[in-house]
């Protein structure tokens, strides 16, 4: 059993470690820059943009801190399929482009799935390409799906060994929960994924040294399902609205009954959230490097862009 020393909780600061890693990529950025490339991210909405431009606006203002251009182009809700596929061919062509997102929900005559895998994957800063999800199973793990990495390296900031480690992962999506599994089997933790058809979840997530849950129901995971000094990483966004008729952004796993039972504990707002967006600025470094290296193999000298 490898649980926190004693069982007083510590808060895993997710603004804290998202202002580190931008230093972080701001230096390496700089150096970058001085060679002659200027990493540049566009993002893709379609249609509405009201349920993304909270999300999109914090991208855009991190990606200025981390020394990144941030584009937005919005395409209108009756774009076809077409059309918006020789729009990303035009991206993946265009080498001033160096990082392509998908603004999340599109309207439903797009597939969502095919548009990711239209993003090339050299320029795939969300990791959401097969290639990106296929390359984590080979534990080439530097462009790894956001919201999955923030997850772990939040993990990794407890100083808990991880080798060995029991973990409980609630949730298994394609984006989330399994790539978290993938990442965490590579960093040698014994893996446990629970999902809607797990019989007893309080039986996994009680053994579990820690506990990713990525559900979106809150209130999931309260405090007597959870070890004492276990680190607990709150990945859920749910919008509720208080008995006062407010509305409040909380997490899937019930803060208040579990904060005193946990070693470390994710807040939500303020934990994982700003962490992803850190660690897609940080993929858009790695793939602004990656594409300069493949350039630089395919064609013997520096790319001027
Ligand atoms: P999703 O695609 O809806 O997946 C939810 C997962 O939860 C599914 O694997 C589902 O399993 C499982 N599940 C449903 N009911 C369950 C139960 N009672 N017990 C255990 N597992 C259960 O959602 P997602 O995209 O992974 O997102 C999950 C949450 O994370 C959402 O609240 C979302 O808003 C949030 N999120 C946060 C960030 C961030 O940056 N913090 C980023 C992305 C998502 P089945 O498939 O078997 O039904």
């Amino acid at each position: 059993m490898q649980v926190a020393a004693t069982h007083e909780h510590k808060d895993l600061n997710g603004r804290a470690v998202a202002d580190q890693i931008l230093a972080d990529i701001h230096d390496q950025m700089e150096s970058l820059k001085s060679h002659g490339w200027k990493p540049k991210l566009i993002s893709i909405t379609v249609g509405d943009t009201s349920a993304v431009e909270v999300y999109v606006r914090n991208q855009k203002r991190t990606a200025e801190r981390a020394g990144i251009a941030f584009e937005e182009r919005n395409f209108s809700a009756d774009v076809s399929d077409t059309e918006l596929h020789a729009a990303l061919a035009a991206m993946n062509a265009d080498p001033s482009v160096t990082g392509i997102i998908i603004q999340r929900p599109v309207p439903s005559h797009l597939a969502i799935k095919k548009l990711q895998s239209a993003v090339h994957p050299l320029k795939d800063v969300e990791g959401m390409h097969p290639a990106s999800i296929g390359n984590i199973v080979y534990n080439q793990l530097d462009l790894a799906p956001c919201t999955a990495a923030a997850s772990v390296e939040l993990l990794k900031r407890t100083g808990l060994r991880l080798q060995g480690l029991e973990v409980t992962v609630v949730g298994h999506s394609e984006i989330v929960g399994k790539p978290i599994a993938f990442l965490l089997m590579s960093e040698g933790c014994t893996v446990t994924v629970c999902h809607h058809m797990t019989r007893n979840l309080a039986v996994h997530s009680r053994q579990a040294d820690a506990v990713f849950v990525a559900v979106g129901k809150p209130g999931l995971i309260t405090g007597d399902m959870i070890k004492p000094g276990a680190a607990v990483i709150d990945i859920g966004i749910n919008q509720i609205q208080t008995e006062s008729g407010e509305a409040r952004i909380v997490g899937d796993v019930d803060y208040h009954s579990c904060r005193p039972i946990a070693g470390w504990i994710t807040p939500v707002p303020g934990g994982v959230g700003p962490v992803t967006v850190a660690t897609l600025m940080r993929n858009t470094l790695v793939a602004a490097r990656r594409q300069r290296q493949h350039y630089e193999a395919e064609f013997g000298k520096p790319m001027a862009v």
